[in-house]
């Protein structure tokens, strides 16, 4: 039994940071991967960045069948290369996004239709995978994180005021949150 790592709830410093390159794939690195599917399967998510267990390196899991495939791996030191993104209103059933560490809440966002990562797996071999559709979008997420950008860093302006507000009555937005997957249920 792998544990289960909280995850940090926005305003944790980490989240709003550039994460590190991993120099090397060590046994820690081994660990905090396999507690990263651990902890991304018990929230559930279908996506999870290590900035969101609290660790601020280049790495995120992710997690995702699309009916026909099932799209899971870890991307340590990932590049992502982006198609235009479209500047026409997000659909808000579509394109709704949702992050672990904003729990709870989902806004409408646009986002690249097609995106290509170009990551390294855990055996330290390199690979490239030409995503589109909601796959693409979740590596726009997690990618997002590595760098310190939340999706509501990027929600347009009525979204943006409304997910403000909301971290504020939660009392988020500040450091020292997090929540544990399979013991608090915060998602609805
Ligand atoms: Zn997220």
């Amino acid at each position: 039994m792998v544990p289960i790592r909280p995850i940090t709830i926005t305003g944790e410093p980490v989240l709003h940071q550039r994460a590190q390159e991993v120099e090397s794939i060590t046994d820690d690195i081994r660990t905090l991967i396999a507690d990263m599917y651990e902890t991304m399967e018990a929230a559930p998510g279908v996506g999870l960045a290590a900035t969101q267990v609290g660790v601020g390196l280049r790495i995120f899991v992710f997690d995702w069948h699309d009916g026909e495939t099932l799209h899971r791996g870890e991307a340590i030191n990932p590049t992502l290369e982006l198609g235009p993104v479209s500047e026409d209103w997000p659909d808000e059933d579509t394109e709704l996004e949702g992050c672990l560490s904003i729990p709870g809440e989902r806004y409408p966002l646009k986002r690249a239709e097609t995106a290509v990562l170009r990551a390294m797996n855990l055996e330290g071999e390199a690979y490239e995978i030409s995503a589109t559709g909601w796959l693409a979008r979740i590596f726009q997420h997690e990618f997002d994180h590595l760098n310190g950008t939340l999706y509501a860093d990027r929600l347009l302006k009525p979204y943006a005021r409304e997910i403000k507000r909301v971290i504020k009555g939660e009392g988020w937005g500040e450091p020292g949150h997090t929540w544990m997957p399979g013991k608090d249920f915060l998602e609805p």
